[in-house]
């Protein structure tokens, strides 16, 4: 079939192995808007085979840094000259609403022309050792990168795994979710136009348990990175364990978003909503429970409800729309669940609870914002990744509380804190075991910074500088200055 869309192996455009092939669904209306060929373990292996090639044999690893920053600096180039078709594509396939689609697009493009910049940048190191040596360090590429990516953010996601490897002189072999498979597609169609040789950027479309799996087990890879979910991470970590390639997972989170009453109100409020509902709550650091302080907790909890009733639910394409459906209808289920264990376990639902079923949203996968209260710490919803818009309130008396309660999952992802009080503010963020901290504010994310998780919500960084070097290796070279016979020896 002409229509099927392809991977992207060794330069090449090519149907599955198997023939096979997979429905890509809108979840705004759960219309089919394309079809994709589905992977198999076979072409990972075709997919490494080239990457390997391409890496030590076609002289990738060789290639200037300059080189690698102009190819990079091209594909940002085209990327944004195409942003509102991504953005577009991407509300299509996601279902996120436009205005954020737009965004995720300005970041993929900056995020491309961080690396591309960081790859000409000093990496090395010397150290002034014993006389007459002299060490120097390098970093050098790994080798062959997997990297498996999940649908909530489908581009913004890529750019991230993507960019940084290449940046650093890595071939790779990419895998996008199989549900938000479309604008990676895109996106390859820009690396073999910028001219990244063949090999070097490899794309397999399909699923976790065959391709994702074969990425992790493959003892030509030399890394896997990966993201998504922490059940999915563990079993990544143990597939590779193979041949001990190197692993980088960005997992999920439960992340408390505390506010004090001596918080600027409106700004907190706002943020409030901002952490939990952007992107449907399908975000890893979404701001999923809320510490409020136990003498603002009623009124604060009174306008965050009248505030998210307010919240226009509807198609990501309708510029009015504020919150777009879920991925999927299986996840929608997931998240409908939960809200039910949750209602079960006796927390007080105060907004919202249950799927839209009007207003022509009745075929798309739409969940009402939704808030708990008299929330207890032991409940599976307070403890449990839910990654929709659902959102548990704590109540909290002192500061010792507030970061008890913050600290008490197995996450370690984000966390933030609202007061007008700077060393209040210093004081619980620094006891936040999490990777990612605000301070009144939520959500903001820069390529220079680093981005990942204590805990179970992850290992190593991806974003900055630290991003850039979990996609090298380092070497010391020691160089004797003075050469002659050490005489150790007698004989
Ligand atoms: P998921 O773990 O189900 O899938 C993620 C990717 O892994 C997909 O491409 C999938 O096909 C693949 N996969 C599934 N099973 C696999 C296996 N056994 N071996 C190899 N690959 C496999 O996650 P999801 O539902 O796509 O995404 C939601 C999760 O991602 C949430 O838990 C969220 O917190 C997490 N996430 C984390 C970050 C972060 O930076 N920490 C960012 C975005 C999403």
């Amino acid at each position: 079939m002409e229509s099927i869309l392809k991977m992207y192996i060794d330069g090449k455009w090519t149907a599955s192995s198997s023939g096979e092939f997979r429905q890509v669904i809108n979840p705004a209306n759960g219309e089919v808007i394309a079809v994709v060929t589905e992977g198999t373990a076979e072409d990972v292996k075709k997919a490494v085979a080239a990457a390997k090639r391409a890496f030590y044999e076609d002289g990738w690893w060789d290639t200037p840094a300059v080189e690698r920053a102009r190819l990079l600096f091209k594909l940002a180039d085209r990327l944004e000259e195409q942003a509102e078709e991504f953005a577009e594509l991407e509300v299509k396939d996601n279902g996120k609403p436009y205005r954020e689609a737009t965004v995720d697009v300005a970041d993929a493009v900056a995020c491309f022309r961080y690396y591309a910049g960081l790859a000409t940048k000093p990496h090395g190191q010397t150290y002034e050792v014993a006389d007459p040596m002299q060490s120097v360090v390098v970093r050098e590429p790994i080798g062959v990168c997997g990297q498996i990516i999940p649908w909530n953010y489908p581009l913004l996601m890529a750019a991230w795994k993507l960019a940084p490897a290449l940046a650093a002189g890595n071939t790779v072999v990419f895998k996008p979710s199989e549900i938000t498979p479309l604008s990676a597609i895109k996106l390859f169609e820009i690396i073999e136009e910028v001219g990244f040789p063949p090999g070097v950027a490899n794309l397999v479309l399909g699923e976790g348990k065959t391709v994702g799996h074969e990425i992790a087990v493959n003892h030509d890879i030399d890394k896997v990175a990966f993201t998504g979910g922490t059940a999915t991470g563990r079993s990544i970590m143990q597939a590779a364990s193979g041949n001990l390639k190197k692993i980088s997972l960005e997992l999920g989170g439960k992340s408390p978003n505390i506010v004090f009453a001596d918080a600027d109100f409106e700004t907190a409020l706002d943020y409030a909503l901002f952490a939990i509902f952007v992107n449907q709550g399908q975000v890893c650091s979404a701001g999923s429970r809320l510490l409020l302080e136990e003498s603002i907790h009623d009124e604060f909890v009174e306008k965050l409800v009248e505030r998210a009733k307010k919240i226009k639910v509807g198609p990501g394409n309708d510029p009015d729309t504020e919150m777009g459906p879920l991925i999927s209808e299986a996840h929608m289920n997931k998240v409908l669940n939960y809200i039910k264990i949750g209602q079960e376990e006796g927390a007080k639902l105060v907004c919202g609870g249950k799927r839209i079923t009007e207003n022509g949203l009745e075929k798309g996968y739409f969940v009402e914002p939704t808030i708990f209260i008299d929330t207890k710490p032991d409940m599976r919803i307070v403890q449990e990744e839910i990654f929709g818009p659902v959102l548990v309130v704590q109540k909290f008396k002192d500061e010792a509380e507030a970061i008890r309660l913050a600290n008490d999952t197995v996450y370690g992802l984000a966390g933030a804190v609202f007061t007008q009080d700077g060393a209040k503010a210093q004081r619980v963020v620094r006891k936040l075991r999490a990777g990612i901290t605000w301070i009144n504010t939520y959500h903001p994310t820069y390529n220079e910074a680093p981005w990942g998780g204590y805990k179970q919500s992850g290992i190593g960084r991806e974003l900055g500088t630290f991003g850039y070097e979990e996609y090298t290796e380092v070497k010391q070279i020691n160089t004797n200055l003075q050469v002659e016979p050490t005489g150790w020896y007698k004989g």
